[in-house]
Parts: C-alpha cells; structure tokens; sequence
C-alpha cells in the first residue's frame, strides 16, 4: 500500500480511536449542592454518546486533566450529564465550568448496572452521596419501565439533608412507584427524616431477598456493610452488585492504573458482580 493511502487510512481511523477526547460545550450547569455541581453536555460537532447506565466518561480539559465521572444523564435522552462533587484539582475546574465552556470528553467507557437482571423480582439500590449520581440513569430506566418490575426500592445516606442529591427528583420517583427511603448522618433543627447509617434502612425494603437484585454505589465500606446486611437476610451474592470507583487512567486497560488481581476495573468493572469481588476487596489501592 501506497504510504500516502495508509496515512489516510491512519486519519480515518482516528475519529474511532477510544482513547481520543471530542469537545463538548456545557449547555446547562446546576449547583446541586455546597460542593457538587452538574454538568449538561453536548457535542461541538458529531454524534451524542450512546451509552449504558453505570457506564462513564474521562472528563477534563486539555492542560488541567481528566478524570473518569460516571455519566449521570437519562440513557434515552441527550444532553450528556455528569454531577461532579469538587475534590481535587480537576473536579474542581470541571465544578467551575460555565455554559459554552468546552470540555473533553472520551468513552464511555466500562460495564452497566444491566438493570434488566431483575425484571419479574424485586430491584434494591443502595446508595450514599455521590453515589447516586451513577445510579441515577439506572434509577431513570426502572421508573420508565416500572411494570417489570415487582418492587423498587431506592435507600439514599447523605451527609446532612443539604447534601441530598437531586430532592426533587427523589419526590418525583416516588410518586411513580419507586420506594424511596433516605437518611442523613447529621440532621438539622427542621429536619423531620431519619438520621443514621443508610444500612438502618434495609429492614424497611419492602423486597423479597429470594428475588432481588441489588445495585450498590458509595464508599467501600458501605458497601462492604450493606452486602453484609444483605447476604444475613439471604439475597444471593450473585445477585448483589457494586460499582468499583477507584482511581483510573486512560479507561481502557492499557495503563494497569486501576488493576485489581487479574481485573482492570475500567474494562471490566466498574460494575461487578458481588463474587467477583469478593475475593479481590481486601486488596489495598495503589
Ligand atoms: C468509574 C468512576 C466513576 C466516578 N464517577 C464519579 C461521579 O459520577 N462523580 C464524581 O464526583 N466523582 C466520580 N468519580 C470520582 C472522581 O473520578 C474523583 O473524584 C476524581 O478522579 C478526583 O480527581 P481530582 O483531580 O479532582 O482530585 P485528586 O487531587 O486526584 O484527588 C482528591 C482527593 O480525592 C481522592 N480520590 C481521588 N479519586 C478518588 C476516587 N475514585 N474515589 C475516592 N476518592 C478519590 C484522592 O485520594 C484525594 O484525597 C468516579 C470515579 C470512578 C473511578
């Protein structure tokens, strides 16, 4: 071949290429809380993302970083959305983005929640902070085709009730049949809800153990205590589901950054069925 005819081939390959960003300019930004912000994204020009609940992106910007954020957004409906809590420097810059602001966006990348698996049973989400922002396309999917399911139940710990994710909506669930439980660590003088451990709340879903699946996203360690309390009331492990938000690179298996055993999470998690984790979790972070 011609070496002018592969370098066109190497062209017209690049726009497929996982690992390279597209511009998307913010068109929508809300502060949902003190320290998270979400972002509404859409493409400067080509096609929106398709993508699969529990999936993510690596969102940044050329010369500050990129991190990878669980895309937050309705999988049957653009614009792309992300919610960002601010921890670090790129979380920060993208927290501080304004509309027309343009950001780089790769994937999406890793595994779904395949919320599917519990169609004819009962679903069970359990979640604290931002772990509901992963959760939230999930959630979207579960309202939208409500009837296939026996009972949904969503259990949401947040700091404190201004740390509550996205109020609105959790009403807006509820009155479509979703069992929406919440609980906050630290009250506040007019805070009428319960204060605790969002594990308290798992007596009170209303699902039967023998035909749940169970969807989990937060801390390690709650997620740790909640499969626990799950696996006492006899849920199959096989049925209890995490999502493994450890520190990730390039999102495709390549840099070994986020390498757990033989397990690259960005590829073959983030979301991971209970036993295969199992055995994995007592491994520290790098
Ligand atoms: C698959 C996946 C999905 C994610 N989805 C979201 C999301 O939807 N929304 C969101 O706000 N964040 C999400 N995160 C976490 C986000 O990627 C980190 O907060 C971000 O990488 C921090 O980068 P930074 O440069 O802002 O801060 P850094 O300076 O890199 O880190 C600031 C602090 O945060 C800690 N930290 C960094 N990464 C993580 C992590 N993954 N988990 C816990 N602590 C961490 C660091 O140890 C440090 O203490 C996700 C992570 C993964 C792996």
């Amino acid at each position: 071949m011609p070496s002018t005819e592969l370098g066109t081939h190497a062209l017209e390959a690049a726009p497929d290429d996982p690992m390279l960003p597209r511009p998307f300019r913010v068109v929508a930004r809300h502060q949902d809380t003190a320290d998270t912000a979400t972002l509404d994204l859409e493409p400067v020009d080509g096609p929106g993302l398709i993508f699969t609940p529990g999936q993510f992106t690596m969102l940044g910007r050329l010369g500050v970083g990129e991190v990878p954020i669980s895309i937050s957004g309705d999988p049957a409906a653009p614009p792309l959305r992300h919610t960002i809590r601010d921890l670090g420097g790129v979380t920060h810059m993208l927290v501080q983005a304004r509309v027309g602001d343009v950001l780089e966006v790769r994937g999406p990348y890793g595994t779904g929640w395949e919320v599917a698996d519990g169609a004819g049973g009962d679903v069970l989400v359990v979640t604290g902070g931002i772990g509901l922002a992963p959760l939230r396309p999930a959630l979207l999917q579960l309202v939208a085709q409500r009837d296939r399911y026996r009972n949904v139940t969503l259990l949401y710990g947040a700091r404190s009730p201004a740390d509550q994710l996205y109020p609105d909506e959790l009403k807006q669930w509820a009155a479509r049949g979703i069992e929406v439980h919440t609980i906050v660590d630290h009250g506040t003088a007019d805070w009428r809800g319960r204060v605790g451990l969002v594990t308290s709340l798992i007596p009170r879903a209303n699902v039967d153990p023998t035909q749940t699946l169970a969807l989990l996203c937060g801390p390690e360690v709650m997620m740790r205590m909640v499969t626990n309390a799950l696996l006492d009331v006899g849920v199959d492990p096989g049925r209890v589901r995490w999502s493994m938000e450890r520190n990730m690179k390039c999102g495709v298996g390549l840099c070994g950054h986020c390498q757990l055993r033989d397990l690259f999470l960005c590829v073959d998690g983030p979301v991971l069925d209970y036993p295969v984790l199992a055995p994995l979790i007592a491994t520290r972070e790098l």
